[in-house]
């Protein structure tokens, strides 16, 4: 089962970890994400992955990576 705070999460996920994010929206999705795992855990795993990645000028969630985590929480449907 999905519900729509998921979606909205979701489209916003990459501005979130990468600090971009509009602090209203950020407010809303860490209130949601304290009360839905789904969210908590893709967050998680996309943060450490960009940690792996900081050092490269230019951070970018590998495509790989992205995909496995989306499809491992049946969020394909997210995917871009
Ligand atoms: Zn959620």
């Amino acid at each position: 089962m999905k519900n729509n705070q998921c979606c909205e999460f979701i489209t916003y996920l990459n501005d979130y970890v990468d600090g971009t994010l509009n602090e209203k929206i950020c407010k809303v999705l860490e209130d949601h994400m304290g009360e839905c795992n789904n969210c908590q855990i893709v967050v998680n795993t996309l943060k450490k992955t960009v940690e792996l990645y900081q050092n490269d000028t230019h951070i970018q969630i590998p495509e790989e990576t992205r995909k496995n985590l989306f499809l491992s929480l049946n969020l394909e449907e997210f995917l871009d």
